[in-house]
This record gives structure tokens, sequence and C-alpha cells, in this order.
């Protein structure tokens, strides 16, 4: 049957469309969603055009970086059948395919006129920054309607600031992901990470490092919650997580692992099975906008690391061994993530351990999640399974001056010598377990959260510091 000579072809995801506004009782504005091409991982297979035809007849044919025109020639007080299909750069057609996979499909009725119509055509205008997403369609008012109303900035091609341009996250990108039916928003700072994992029986007899829903779902509500304020006016961050839960989240996968040790890497984010696994099972079209989660038993064939993740990157992973429970997995995600984010163990800098700094980047908090502002614990520099960056509203410890009384909020007291006493007079004390005196300071993480780390291409230059090894899973919080 025809699907199966089609097997090929470029298609369009569910969900794609055409959206219109009429101009005068002549004129329609059309934008729509890219298309892909199945292939993988065959770069040969990319979508090179769009055909729009009105009524049947083909009216213009328009690369694929266009994604939008206006439509000229129309006759008004007219309803128009307006299609539009995909050409592969091997000259395969959406249109083969039955239905919206191969042909996006509208009606327009034009106003009432008397134009009688044609010649038809379909002209692309001014796309200012050049986003693919054309000037008139910018609204500039942080509201986002439809691909025909974005609410964008029309001089900035990336309005949320996420490292996604507006219209890769409106119409989808030139490669083919479908990131606005996945949930990308323009207006909303957006981050992609395709988790893969592997199954296993070492250590503690057969089991799956796949996360959980709850896992997940931890990260993303901490995302959510995050106190940074969008071009929307809304508050947080979108997190978007493809682990295989199944629609268009269908590219989270096990990995299975033909090299021993079974379950475990021989290296690390930089090396040879890392990047085979990479190469293998996450798409060409991902890249530059998911970041790549591989949760594993171990790294480096015998580590007990928790974890390793590039600085400024989109390389990540996970490697709890036989203590992956909830928070672990989840904090620990959450803290290789926020390495490839651009934080460091001080947020700013590599200074680990700070009672001060209150952030799931900090190993003091890695495990414990971080410590509550209110109620019973707050305010005592131990983790209460709060799972966060930090906001950066802690006050400094002077370690030359250890001020008991302030803590580290400034208002409640913590006993950090031990005594069983608040003491008076300021000491001094190394209270991050170093042997410096130094000042430790908070930092806000939110504000400071790099989002272009994921145009990282693997093994490219823009990568300038080697990967951070995580400290391995506390006894405490072992399974
Ligand atoms: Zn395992
Ligand atoms: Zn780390």
């Amino acid at each position: 049957m025809a699907l199966v000579a089609a097997a090929c072809n470029p298609f369009f995801y569910s969900g794609s469309g055409i959206d219109h506004v009429l101009v005068g009782s002549a004129d329609a504005r059309i934008v729509w969603n890219t298309a892909h091409d199945a292939q993988f991982p065959d770069p040969d297979h990319l979508v090179a055009a769009y055909e729009i035809r009105v009524d049947g007849s083909l009216v213009a044919t328009h690369p694929s970086t266009v994604s939008s025109c206006r439509l000229q020639g129309l006759a008004s007080a007219t309803s128009h059948a307006v299609e539009i299909t995909a050409q592969s750069s091997s000259a395969e057609d959406s249109g083969d395919w039955p239905g919206s996979i191969g042909t996006l499909t509208t009606t327009i009725t034009t106003g009432a006129g008397s134009e009688a119509g044609g010649p038809v055509t379909c002209v692309t205008e001014t796309d200012t920054d050049g986003d693919r997403i054309p000037d008139w369609a910018e609204t500039a008012t942080g509201v986002f309607v439809d691909m025909t109303d974005t609410g964008t900035d029309p001089a900035r091609a990336d309005t949320d600031g996420d490292g996604i341009a507006d219209g890769d996250e409106v119409v989808g990108t030139l490669g083919g992901a479908p990131l606005p039916l996945l949930g990308a928003d323009p207006l909303r700072p957006t981050v992609f990470v395709e988790v893969d994992w592997v199954d296993d029986s070492q250590d503690c007899g057969p089991h799956s490092h796949r996360p959980t829903d709850a896992m997940i779902d931890r990260v993303v509500q901490a995302f959510a919650d995050a106190p940074v304020t969008n071009p929307d006016g809304t508050t947080g961050i979108d997190l978007v997580v493809d682990y295989g839960q199944g629609g268009l989240f269908n590219q989270g996968n096990e990995i299975v692992d033909a090299t021993a040790p079974i379950g475990s890497l021989i290296g690390g984010v930089n090396d040879a099975e890392f990047g085979e696994s990479k190469a293998a099972n996450f798409h060409p079209s991902r890249e530059g906008y998911f970041h790549y989660s591989l949760h594993v038993h171990r790294y480096n064939s015998s580590s007990n690391s928790s974890g390793q993740a590039e600085i400024n990157g989109d390389d990540l992973i996970v490697s709890l061994q036989c203590s992956d429970s909830l928070t672990n997995t989840s904090n620990t995600l959450m803290h290789e993530l926020g390495h490839n984010l651009g934080l460091r163990h001080g947020g700013d800098d590599n200074t680990n351990y700070e009672p001060s700094y209150n952030s799931v980047m900090n190993y003091r908090f890695q495990f414990p999640g971080i410590d509550t502002d209110e109620g019973t614990n707050a305010c005592d520099a131990v983790g209460d399974q709060v799972l966060g960056f930090s906001n950066g509203d802690r006050v400094l410890i002077d370690e030359t001056a250890v001020d008991e009384a302030a803590g580290v909020c400034g208002t409640i007291a913590i006993d950090f010598n031990g005594n069983g006493t608040i003491d008076a007079a300021p000491y001094p004390l190394s209270v991050n377990f170093d042997s410096d005196l130094e000042v430790l300071d908070d930092f806000d993480d939110w504000s400071a959260l790099n989002f272009g780390g994921v145009g990282d291409g693997d093994g490219a230059p823009l990568r300038v510091e080697p990967p951070v090894d995580e400290q391995p899973v506390p006894d405490e919080f072992r399974s």
C-alpha cells in the first residue's frame, strides 16, 4: 500500500497546521508548521521545499527556510482551499501520505469585495530578526495567540532568551524537531532534555535506570517554581523531558549495552561509548535544542560517582548504581542539568559545601535537598528535601569571624562549631570543611542560567572545561 512506498517521505507531525489572517478582501497571510523527514540518521533526507496550493493549483514553492507567505489574488467573498506539502532533498513528497500527515489544509474565506481573483501567488514578507517569523506576526504584545500573532519581539530572534529562536518555538525547527508540539513557548524559557537509560544487573539484581514519572515531575516542578519573570509576565521555566512516555515523547529509550561492564560506561560524557550511544539514539534534529542525559549504573567503568556533566554544555550522566531513589535521581538530574546551564558547586565559583549557598548544586544539598526559609527546620543550613537552585537570598559568612547569631538567614542562629551554645563572639572557623578562611556567599542561580550550552556541538571547541565528576552517594542516602 501507499504507506509502505512512502515510508521515507517527509511528513507533518500530528497537531501541525496552517494559521491565517485576512488582509483586505483578496489577500491572506499564512504561517505553517515545519515538516520532518523520518530518515535517521541520514542527513541527506531533509525537507527542502514547501508547495502551496490554492483550490488545487500550485501557486508558490518556497525553500524550507520559509514558513509563511502572503497569498495575493484571491477572489473576494469566496472560500478557498489552501494546501501545503513538503518535498525532501531527494524529491520525495509528503503529499504521498494520506491525510494531515502528508498535507496541511485550511479553508480561507475572504471578505466582501469585488475582486474576481487571480493570478494567485504567495510572497514572502520582511523578517527583520531572521527568526523565520515575519514581522507582521511578531506582534510584541507579550501574549502568544497562534502562529499569526506570536506576541514576540520582531527585532529579537529569541524573545525569551532561552537559546531557542522564536521560529523554532513557534513553527518547529528547520531540521523538523516539532518543538511547539512538545511544549515550546516563545515567551517563556524552555529547556528540553532527552533521557536514555540502561537496564542491568550489577551489584543488586536486575533493575532499570529509567526515571519514573514522579522523578521527572519533581524536577519539572522545581523549574516551574523558578523565580524568574518572563516576557509574557509569567514566572517559571518550562522543563520538557522526553523519557519515552509516549505520544511525541517517543525518543527517550533504553540503551542496550553490549560492552562490558554491562550497564556501565567505560568512560564519561566526552568518551567513545557515550558518544556512540548518543549517535545511535539521539535524533540529529534534536542537536542544539535538547540536552542528552544518559542514566547508567556507573561511568568510568567502576566509578562510584553519582554523575557527570559538561559545564555550559548539553551532555550529562546520572549514575546512581543501586541508589536511584526518587529524591536521589531527581536531585542528581537537576544538579547535572545545572552544570549544563553553567552552574558550579558554589554557583558562580567552585567553592563547595558553603552553608550559605542554598542550591542543589552544592554537595551539601545535592542529596538532602535545599534548606527551607520557613517552618521548624528553616535556616539551619541542613537540607529539607526541597528541590531547587538558589535564589541568592542568604547572608555572607566571613570565616575569619563566624557570626553564629546571624546563621545563614541573618535572623536564625546556627551552632556552627557544635559546642552546644550560640557563641556571642565571632570566631574563625572553616564552615565548608576546607582549610581556607574565606568569605562564603550565596549565588542567584536562577538569574544566571546559561541556556546557550545546548548549542555545544559534541567535541566542539565551545566546551573549554573538562566535565565535572560528582561525589558518590553518601551512605545515608544509599538504598
Ligand atoms: Zn544499574
Ligand atoms: Zn556537580
